[in-house]
């Protein structure tokens, strides 16, 4: 008899999972799984529309270079050749500063300035700012001695006004958090071992770019990657290497319990025996599922706090497309008090997205600073948006559509305790024979990741099962 894996939650993490697992069984190895998913379509945030022409992203529209796993994941099912990278000659970034878009200089490498003469010469950061920017390069080595957040590391280098316009906008971009609220060690890792061994970040990281221009073959790679037909070709594409009689969409699992050496799950009126679980689903989600397992477990995944997100994209005529600034969008600190996070000029940032004669502007609110927008109708966040692009942009035009995605509990934050809670989690899910945890929730939010914590959940769960030695 084949042995059966339960996987809750249909997102990039579960179908990676279960992608993992099909090609063990074509392979022979004796498995069989089921994919729960509560909504009808599967994919989770990625979800990819056309319309009029644009391809519109609802969630995510492209995950980092220099993270394999997704790209890794493209190839294997078949999509090599839909790879597409982010057009980096036209990348610059804008921050919005006294209501004006000022470009981030030139050497900013993440938040770490690694030139001196673009910083002097720019009107983003004030004089004393520039003083301390200077001064960093002489930052002593410092080995903090537990955990802190991004911000106390980040002002300890540069000053507040770094936070308030670099580190808080960008990391809102990817977490929807806050500097104050992330930790360095869960979110920049990096960061926190340049200061140790070096002292200052600007020294550490031209250092660092140092090394690998020294080894690179190829120019370098672009930052971003995504799809010729958007994110939601990898889904489609998984799908199409997954028995679709082991997927079960619209399917809301209620509880789990493990039994007789493996799991009942729940969902409506039916309940199935499985010999593994992974639960690929956000935190939140996964407490509740685990609260009649583990009352301590379900309790640290209860824990982690999520924030949510709202995307508008706003397609526009040519006019508009000649009149927007070059580059990849613009950045809105939280001094500047708006509600937009961030809006990128779509068209700009990949090929294939826009017909020539189109211009799209896709713009972020939410994040932990903002749950409320969840509660606005569609009109009132259009009328959000609108005011602020003719505020920021002048652009008054009427958009020829706009489509909006609300993402409710979708960034997992990495607060300052999120290590030592995955510690946790961990040694709890080890007491739980047949268990195993993906998704965003640990070891990075973003695509990327999350493909690696799938596939790493299939492989530690056919161990846990005897199908694999645990080296595999
Ligand atoms: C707006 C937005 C933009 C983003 N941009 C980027 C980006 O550009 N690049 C990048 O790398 N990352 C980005 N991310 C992050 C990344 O997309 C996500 O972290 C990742 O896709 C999460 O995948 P997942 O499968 O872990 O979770 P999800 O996609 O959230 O899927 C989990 C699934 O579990 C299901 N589920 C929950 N509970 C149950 C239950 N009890 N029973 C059955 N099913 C259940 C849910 O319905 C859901 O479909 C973005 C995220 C958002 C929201």
């Amino acid at each position: 008899m084949p042995k059966r894996i339960a996987i809750i939650g249909g997102g990039i993490s579960g179908l990676t999972a279960a992608f993992a697992l099909e090609e063990k069984r074509r392979a022979g190895v004796p498995v069989e799984y089921v994919v729960y998913e509560a909504n009808p379509r599967l994919g989770g945030v990625i979800v990819t529309e056309r319309v009029e022409g644009c391809l519109v992203e609802a969630g995510p529209d492209s995950f980092l270079t220099e993270k394999p796993w997704a790209a890794d994941l493209c190839r294997e099912i078949g999509l090599g050749d839909q790879l597409i990278g982010s057009n980096d000659r036209q990348r610059k970034t804008y921050v919005i500063a006294k209501g004006k878009l000022i470009m981030m200089p030139d050497g900013l490498m993440f938040m770490v300035p690694t030139k001196i003469l673009p910083m002097v010469f720019s009107p983003l950061f004030s004089l004393r700012t520039k003083v301390r920017m200077a001064g960093e390069w002489f930052h002593p080595p410092h080995q903090a001695k537990s955990d802190e957040s991004v911000a106390e590391l980040v002002e300890r280098h540069y000053g507040a006004e770094m936070v308030d316009l670099l580190a808080d906008p960008l990391l809102s971009g990817v977490y929807g958090g806050e500097a104050s609220q992330l930790s360095v060690r869960a979110v920049l890792p990096r960061f926190a071992d340049m200061e140790a061994k070096h002292g200052s970040l600007g020294r550490a990281m031209l250092l660092a770019r140092k090394k690998t221009a020294a080894t690179a073959k190829d120019a370098s790679p672009p930052l971003f990657t995504s799809l010729k037909e958007g994110m939601q070709q990898m889904v489609d594409a998984l799908l199409a290497h997954l028995d679709a009689n082991s997927l079960r969409p619209s399917t809301l699992v209620q509880s789990v319990i493990p039994q007789e050496g493996g799991w009942t799950v729940s969902a409506g009126y039916q309940s199935d025996q499985f010999d593994g679980l992974i639960i690929a689903t956000p935190a939140p989600a996964a407490s509740v599922l685990l609260q009649m397992a583990n009352e301590n477990l379900s309790r640290d995944l209860g824990e982690i706090r999520y924030s949510s997100s709202v995307t508008i994209t706003l397609c526009y005529d040519d006019n508009v497309r000649r009149s927007l600034p070059p580059g990849f969008g613009f950045l809105v600190p939280r001094s500047e008090g708006r509600r937009m996070l961030a809006a990128t000029f779509v068209h700009n940032k990949f090929p294939y997205r826009a017909p020539e004669d189109r211009a799209l502007v896709r713009c972020f609110l939410g994040g932990t600073r903002d749950e409320q927008i969840l509660h606005s109708s569609h009109d009132e966040i259009l009328k959000i948006v609108r005011d602020e692009l003719k505020l920021i942009l002048g652009l008054a035009a009427e958009p020829l559509f706009a489509r909006i995605y609300k993402w409710k509990g979708a960034m997992a934050q990495y607060g300052v305790d999120h290590l030592e809670r995955g510690q946790r989690i961990e040694s709890l899910r080890k007491k739980l024979p047949g268990l195993a945890l993906a998704g965003n929730t640990f070891t990075g939010i973003g695509v990327p990741d999350c493909i690696r914590s799938g596939k790493e959940a299939a492989i530690k769960m056919l161990a846990a099962i005897g199908l694999e030695d645990s080296a595999a």
